[in-house]
């Protein structure tokens, strides 16, 4: 049976390669086609073809408070009416900034001293790299297997995300020299890192890690290991850059930095980037630090970054009002929720007979068909991931969106009420036996 979403994939796959604007979207390994989305509201998508769903997707995390937020949208809107885009500085830019430098802060450690505004978390990572690199005058930089941060070109070797979802080692059109400035170890590893540094140590820009890794699905930091990465980093002269923007703002109110911090894991990262929530949902990404090292940016340092619509001021508007609205509450609602399912998720899949585990780092929490909790990428791969394709079609029938990769990390918002997670909980024994069937 064809329906409205099956004949959109063939038009778009006519007119847009593989019919999707990013990767994953494509259900290449879940198979059939792509829900075509018409609209949001609170925890429900509704698809071409007039069907709704529960969304686990939460467009990959900037939701948190729940689609179409009425207060949100109505900033966005009130903003649209003064302009779309100026190409100069705004006074929301200036609140948003001053907003992300006051949210990241435990106690007396205040690690961003100062904010720059960019369109999407690739622009914010790649600009951070260059920055490290600026300001160390050094060019090697170490990242981890199966960690995700956008696709420009140093970061994509042995990434997460869709690339794991292909089963790519990295990306065709990599100059050969450019992925050589990048070394990629295991993670949850320091041995790994150590002897990086004890060969190359001088040579070293920076690391970039993930607060949290949650693009190979969930596979969260051992108990110290950030900490020790940024004093690894500082030891031997390079600077920590923390990439919250899948987890910043969105499992704490300062991240999953502030979540460590009050968990009495303190260390501080040089530069933080961040995405996703700090945007309400708009295209703004935003990457924050230490006062020296972010004032190598130019126009007062000599490391170049720009772009005509950085800190559009639609997407301002959205952060601010998304940010203003992320409450203790509200951290509270999401966590109670992620709860809710991830341990519904886990009992079917017990009940159904599934070799299974549910990862968390604070309200994120993802799948893995394997009997422990990942810790580095060939774990998070050595896992019946075959699975997860008539798991993820039985809670579709069900109405339930999931993300379409075992690898990645499903989402919770504020608006997932009783009546949401209901229809969650209600869909997932048919869903385990499907899994288990497989
Ligand atoms: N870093 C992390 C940790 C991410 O999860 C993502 C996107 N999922 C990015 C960077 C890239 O962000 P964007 O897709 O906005 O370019």
């Amino acid at each position: 049976m064809t329906d409205r979403n099956d004949e959109l994939f063939d038009e778009a796959r006519r007119v847009i390669p593989g019919g999707v604007n990013s990767p994953v979207r494509a259900y290449g390994s879940v198979g059939g086609s792509p829900r075509f989305l018409a609209s949001a509201r609170g925890p429900y998508v509704t698809d071409a073809a007039g069907r709704e769903y529960v969304d686990l997707v939460a467009s990959w995390g900037p939701a948190l408070l729940g689609h179409a937020e009425p207060e949100v949208v109505e900033a966005v809107r009130e903003a649209a009416s003064r302009g779309l885009s100026f190409g100069a500085p705004t006074e929301g830019e200036v609140e948003l900034a001053e907003l992300i430098a006051g949210r990241v802060v435990s106690g007396e450690r205040r690690p961003v001293d100062r904010v720059r505004l960019v369109s999407t978390g690739t622009e914010a990572t790649m600009t951070a790299i260059r920055l490290a690199r600026g300001y160390t005058g050094r060019d090697l930089l170490i990242k981890f297997a199966g960690h995700y941060h956008g696709h420009s070109d140093g970061l994509l070797a042995a990434a997460g995300s869709g690339v794991a979802t292909l089963a790519l080692p990295g990306s065709a059109g990599v100059p050969a020299p450019i992925a050589a400035q990048t070394l990629v170890l295991p993670y949850n590893d320091l041995s790994a890192v150590e002897e990086a540094f004890a060969v190359h140590g001088d040579r070293i820009a920076a690391i970039i890690v993930e607060a949290a890794a949650a693009n190979m699905g969930v596979v969260p930091p051992l108990p110290g290991y950030n900490a020790a990465l940024a004093d690894l980093a500082h030891s031997h002269g390079a600077l920590l850059i923390l990439d919250e923007v899948l987890t910043g703002f969105r499992v704490h109110p300062a991240g999953f930095w502030g979540l460590q911090q009050e968990l009495g894991e303190t260390y501080l990262p040089d530069l933080f980037t961040f995405g996703k929530v700090v945007g309400g949902g708009m295209p703004l990404a935003a990457l924050g630090g230490r006062a020296d090292v972010m004032d190598a940016l130019a126009p007062v340092g000599p490391v170049y970054q720009a772009g005509t619509l950085s800190g559009n001021p639609l997407s301002v508007a959205a952060g601010l009002a998304t940010l203003r609205l992320a409450t203790p509450e509200v951290y509270d609602r999401v966590d109670a929720a992620a709860s809710a399912v991830a341990d519904a998720l886990a009992g079917a899949l017990d009940i159904a007979g599934v070799t299974h585990t549910v990862p968390r780092a604070g309200s994120l929490f993802g799948l893995a068909f394997r009997d422990e909790v990942p810790t580095t990428y060939a774990e998070a791969q050595d896992q019946e991931s075959w699975r997860y394709a008539p798991f993820f079609h039985a809670m579709l029938d069900a109405g339930v969106s999931l993300p379409p990769s075992v690898f990645e990390a499903w989402f919770l918002t504020a608006a997932h009420d009783e009546e949401a997670l209901g229809r969650v909980v209600g869909a997932l024994p048919r869903a385990a036996r499907a899994a288990a069937e497989a």
